[in-house]
C-alpha cells in the first residue's frame, strides 16, 4: 500500500511552495499579512490580508517571484522556540515577513497553540551580492522540502476569499491556490486534465444539452429538469426499477414532508440537524411541527412496522426514487453533484441476521450490475467505520462491531478489495462505498450500502421468528445510483455529453431536407418509435425547420445525438434514408428496415 498523503512528499513539496509563494508576496507587497497556508488535496493555499486588492492578473509577478526565489537555493530549517521567543520573532520588525505591523494573524495563531505543544519556525535565507542577509520566517509545525531549490514544478491557480478563521463575521482574506508536481510531466499532465473536465464541466454540458436548469426565483442548489434530462432520469430509474423487480424488490412512495416526532425517534434531530431545512412550525392547524424530508429510511420504517411481521416475511425489500432535501451550504452548493434537493434511488431491505449476508451480498452485486450498464468500470471499495473518537453516532458498541463485521465479511467472500475509512460511516451505521474513477482519472463517491442495528432498534422494529418468539431485523440501506442527480452529473463528464445509445435521451434525429419531405420524416419517427430497443420504445425527434441541411447536422451533432437519419427525394422515391452517426459520421445509404437491423446487433 502507498503511504497516506498526509505523509508524502509531495504534500511536503506543496506545504513548501505555500511558504514559498508567502516569501514572494512580502517581498512584493510589503504590509501584506500572513495567516495560515497549508497543502491540500491537489495543491495548496496561503490566505493572505493584503494592503490593496488583489486581482487575478497579478498572479504571474507572484509566480515570477516565486521562480527567482526557488533558484536561489534556499535553505530551509527549522528551529523549535519558547513562547516568548515565538512572541519576539513575529514582532522582530527587522525580518520582513514579520514585525508589529503585519503580526495580527501569526500572533492569533501562537495564542492557540495549546500550552506544552512544540512550538517550531521554518526559515528560508540567503545572502545577497552584497552580503545582505534575507530571511523568510513563519510560524509552522512544518514538515518541509530541505531547500526551495526543490520546488519547481508549480503554479498558481486563481484567487478566493476566504473568512479568517471561516467565521463570517472576522474579516475576508485573500486566498491564493496553486498547485506543485515533482516533474514538469507531471505538472502539465494535471493542467491538461483540468482543462479537459472545463470541457465536460455537468454545468455547461447540462445547459448545452437542455439537461437542466438553475434558476435565482426558485433557489440555491434546485434543479429543475428540462424535457431531455428527465427523459434520461426515467430510462436510469427505469433500468433500475427492472434490476429489482428481479430481485424481490417491492415499490414505496413516501411523502415529502413528517412530524417532527418522527425524526426525533429516528434520532436525525440530533444527529443530522445541520444538514435540515429550517422546520415549519404550523401553529393554525395540529400545532405540530414538520420536516422536510432529508432522508427516506423513517418513512420506510414506519411501513415495515405497520404489521405483524413473520420471518416468512423476511426479507422485506422496499424500494423508492425518494427525493429528499438537505440544507447544504451555499458556497458547497456544485450544479446537480452537489444539490439541496435531489432523488435517491434507496431501498431499505429488512432481514434476519441469518440472512444479512447473502441480502448483502445481493445487494453489492446489484451495484455491480448497474455500475457495468452504465459503462462505469474503474471503481474501489471504501469501508467508512466510526471514528473511535467521534461522538455523532447511534447505538452500542456490539452493534457497529457486528455490523462492520458483516460488510467486511461479506467483501471478503466476494473477494472484493476495499479499504477501512475510519469516520466514514453513517450516523447510524457503517457503510460500503463505492469510489468510481472516471475518464479523467477523478475519484467520485457514489453508490453506498449501509448495514443497521441502531434504527431497528431505536423503532423497536421485531419479526416472529420460527421458535414463535419476537427478534429484531437487519436493516440494510443502499443506493447503486448514490442519487439521480450525482450520478447523471457523473456520467455527464464521464461521456462529455455522448452519452451510450440506450441511455442517450434522443437516440435518433430525422432530418427533413426540405419542406416536402416533412410529411413523411414524421410518419417515419411515429413508426420508429414503435421499435424496441434494449427493452424501451426508441426515442426519435425530427427537425423540419427551414433551416440548411448542414446547419441541422451541425446541431445533432452538438447535442450528441447518436444517429441522424436525413430523408430527401431518394427516400420518398425509393425507401432509403442516409445514416449518419455521431462517432462515425456518413454511414451511407440504407433503408429503415436494414438500419434497425444493423442498430439491434
Ligand atoms: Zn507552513
Ligand atoms: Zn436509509
Amino acid at each position: 500500500m502507498s503511504q497516506p498523503y498526509e505523509q508524502s512528499y509531495l504534500y511536503r513539496l506543496r506545504h513548501s511552495a505555500a511558504h514559498l509563494m508567502a516569501q514572494a508576496v512580502t517581498e512584493l507587497y510589503p504590509g501584506a499579512k500572513l495567516s495560515i497556508g497549508p497543502p491540500i488535496e491537489n495543491g495548496f493555499y496561503y490566505d493572505i490580508d493584503f494592503p490593496e486588492s488583489l486581482k487575478e492578473e497579478d498572479l504571474p509577478r507572484i509566480e515570477q517571484k516565486m521562480k527567482e526565489l526557488s533558484k536561489l537555493d534556499q535553505r530551509i530549517q527549522r528551529s523549535e522556540v519558547s513562547r516568548d521567543e515565538a512572541k519576539n520573532l513575529i514582532l522582530d520588525d527587522s525580518i520582513p515577513s514579520m514585525g508589529s505591523t503585519v503580526a495580527e494573524y501569526k500572533l492569533q495563531l501562537l495564542d492557540a497553540i495549546p500550552e506544552g505543544e512544540t512550538i517550531s519556525f521554518y526559515d528560508q535565507q540567503r545572502t545577497d551580492r552584497d552580503g545582505k542577509l534575507h530571511r523568510f520566517l513563519d510560524l509552522c509545525r512544518g514538515p518541509h522540502v530541505d531547500t526551495t531549490k526543490e520546488i519547481k514544478h508549480f503554479k498558481l491557480m486563481n484567487l478566493a476569499g476566504a473568512y479568517w478563521r471561516g467565521e463570517v463575521k472576522n474579516k475576508q482574506l485573500t486566498r491564493i491556490y496553486g498547485t506543485a508536481f515533482e516533474s514538469a510531466e507531471e505538472l502539465e499532465a494535471y493542467l491538461h486534465m483540468l482543462e479537459e473536465a472545463k470541457k465536460r464541466d455537468h454545468r455547461l454540458l447540462g445547459k448545452e444539452l437542455g439537461l437542466f436548469m438553475f434558476s435565482p426565483r426558485v433557489g440555491t442548489g434546485l434543479p429543475l429538469w428540462l424535457p431531455k434530462g428527465a427523459t434520461l432520469r426515467m430510462v436510469m430509474t427505469d433500468f433500475l426499477q427492472k434490476e429489482q423487480v428481479k430481485r424481490g424488490y417491492d415499490p414505496v412512495v413516501t411523502p415529502h414532508i413528517a412530524s417532527i416526532k418522527l425524526y426525533e425517534k429516528s434520532g436525525h434531530i440530533i444527529n443530522y440537524r445541520d444538514k435540515m431545512f429550517p422546520f415549519m412550525e404550523d401553529q393554525e392547524g395540529d400545532k405540530d411541527t414538520y420536516i422536510l424530508k432529508p432522508m427516506n429510511c423513517p418513512f420506510h420504517i414506519e411501513i415495515y412496522q405497520s404489521q405483524m411481521r413473520s420471518y416468512r416475511d423476511l426479507p422485506v425489500r422496499y424500494a423508492e426514487f425518494g427525493t429528499v432535501h438537505r440544507y447544504e451550504q451555499s458556497g458547497e452548493v456544485t450544479g446537480i453533484l452537489r444539490a439541496r434537493g435531489f432523488t435517491q434511488d434507496d431501498a431499505h431491505l429488512f432481514v434476519t441476521p441469518e440472512q444479512l449476508q447473502d441480502e448483502f451480498i445481493g445487494v453489492v452485486e446489484l451495484m455491480q450490475t448497474v455500475l457495468k450498464k452504465l459503462g462505469l468500470s474503474d471503481y474501489r471499495v471504501r469501508v467508512g467505520t466510526k471514528d473511535p473518537a467521534g461522538d455523532k453516532y447511534v447505538g452500542h458498541d456490539d452493534n457497529w462491531v457486528a455490523a462492520t463485521n458483516a460488510i467486511t465479511d461479506a467483501c471478503d467472500k466476494l473477494g472484493l478489495d476495499y479499504e477501512i475509512s475510519p469516520g466514514d460511516a453513517a450516523f447510524y451505521g457503517p457503510k460500503l462505498d463505492l469510489i468510481i474513477k472516471d475518464a479523467l482519472g477523478r475519484e467520485w463517491q457514489m453508490g453506498t450500502v449501509q448495514v443497521d442495528y441502531n434504527l431497528p432498534e431505536r423503532f423497536e422494529l421485531e419479526y416472529i421468528g420460527e421458535d414463535s418468539k419476537p427478534h429484531r431485523p437487519v436493516m440494510i440501506h443502499r443506493a447503486p445510483f448514490g442519487s439521480l442527480e450525482r450520478m447523471i452529473g457523473l456520467l455527464t463528464e464521464q461521456y462529455t455529453g455522448a452519452f451510450p445509445f440506450w441511455l442517450s435521451p434522443v437516440q435518433i434525429t430525422i432530418l427533413a431536407i426540405a419542406d416536402r419531405h416533412n410529411e413523411a420524416a414524421f410518419a417515419m419517427a411515429t413508426k420508429l418509435r414503435e421499435e424496441i430497443y434494449d427493452s424501451r420504445n426508441l426515442r426519435v425527434t425530427v427537425d423540419d425547420r427551414r433551416e440548411t441541411l448542414g446547419k441541422k447536422i451541425r446541431e445533432a451533432q452538438l447535442h450528441k445525438t447518436p444517429y441522424m437519419l436525413i430523408l430527401g427525394d431518394r427516400g420518398l422515391e425509393e425507401g432509403t434514408i442516409g445514416v449518419r452517426s455521431r462517432e462515425d459520421g456518413d454511414l451511407g445509404e440504407m433503408t429503415v428496415a436494414s438500419f434497425l437491423s444493423a442498430l439491434k446487433n
